[in-house]
């Protein structure tokens, strides 16, 4: 007989773990090491829960690339000795936090799996138990002795969503997460469906760390009316190396020559230039329209399908691991974890 899996919770704070004082009647974190006495229904599970809390817990707003290390670095200590894990996170930056880790990650071969809630455990209608024990099913769930989904998901309102793809668009209902350009990886009904087509196979290799991240980049979210004085003041920020545009539907921006004539000035000093759409679901394509045929003769580089927090970890990552402007672009346009449909981008270095 197989014992049951072993699963490591991690708790960073958010929401989720807040329950109300009973004495005063306001929200505050609850002991997180009695997770079980708070949700008696976890003993039902065939699981054995582990819990380990992250320190002071957090408000997701106030996550960075250290958290994201301290964390990598819990899953890492713990990998051997547990069959899954599941990080209890705000809901805010969860996206960011879950594409961070799943470039950090080399050769993940188990589950990890983000979850939170909208209102705290301790509220009657809280969205939390649910959210709770699903994520802690399936990142307990295997078949033939292997995980079912061994990468970074976020589970969230009866749906199971690759980390990366992912974003929070609504702050008020239950379902705050979407995944617009890549299927939901499993639906929790009365039974768990998994897509399995979907889900990424386990990596082969010993699992790492990839601690590096470097912060040096820059948002320009492009208007109608956006000034050149704008733009110009933010490709020439001292020591950013990459500026991520957000432009307007599949690429397109101004063709003013100040606006190309800023930019290419820019690339030709080794600024990374990434072309980000502010539509969230889509791909960008650089030349299908006149508006951005110019960016492609530039040299910006196509951020594809990719999510906008997926673009961001993934800039940090590779500037983390030493990529510059000569050899950025071919990474950054390589589908590293899933993150990124490769067959519609343009290469344009
Ligand atoms: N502001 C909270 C956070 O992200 C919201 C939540 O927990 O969902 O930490």
């Amino acid at each position: 007989m197989h014992s049951p899996p072993e699963i490591l919770v991690i708790y960073t704070g958010g929401t989720i773990g807040m329950h109300k004082d009973a004495r005063t009647g306001t929200l505050a974190p609850f002991d997180f090491s009695q997770l079980q006495k708070q949700i008696p229904e976890l003993n039902q599970l065939t699981a054995n829960i582990s819990t380990i809390s992250f320190g002071k817990p957090i408000d997701s707003s106030n996550m960075n690339p250290e958290h994201w290390g301290k964390l990598a670095g819990i899953v890492k200590d713990n990998y051997n000795n547990y069959d899954g894990f599941v990080i209890l996170h705000g809901s805010d930056t969860m996206a960011f936090t879950a594409a961070a880790l799943s470039f950090m990650f080399e050769n993940l071969a188990k589950p990890v799996i983000l979850t939170g809630s909208q209102l705290p455990i301790g509220m009657l209608r809280t969205d939390g138990k649910e959210n709770i024990i699903t994520a802690i099913e399936i990142a307990a769930a295997s078949e033939n002795g292997l995980p079912i989904v061994p990468e970074v998901a976020i589970y969230f309102e009866y749906q199971l969503y690759r980390g990366n793809r992912t974003y929070k668009y609504n702050a008020e209902h239950f379902e705050a997460f979407r995944s617009p350009n890549y299927s939901i990886l499993a639906k929790a009904g009365v039974s768990i469906t998994y897509n399995r087509n979907y889900i990424r196979k386990a990596s082969e290799g010993d699992f790492d760390v990839d601690f590096r991240m470097d912060t040096s980049i820059a948002i320009l979210s492009l208007f109608p009316g956006i000034s050149q004085h704008i733009i110009e003041a933010a490709l020439n920020i001292k020591d950013i190396k990459v500026v991520i545009i957000r432009t307007y539907g599949s690429g397109n921006a101004m063709t003013y020559p100040w606006f190309t004539d800023a930019l290419q000035k820019a690339a030709d000093r080794g600024l990374i230039l990434i072309n980000s759409s502010q539509c969230r679901a889509g791909t960008v394509s650089q030349g299908r329209y006149e508006t951005s045929a110019r960016l492609a003769q530039i040299g910006v580089l196509e951020a594809g399908d990719m999510v906008i927090e997926a673009v961001i970890a993934k800039s940090m990552h590779l500037l983390g691991g030493g990529h510059s402007a000569n050899n950025f672009g071919e990474a950054f346009n390589t589908d590293l974890r899933g993150e990124l449909t490769v067959a519609q981008v343009h290469s344009t270095t």
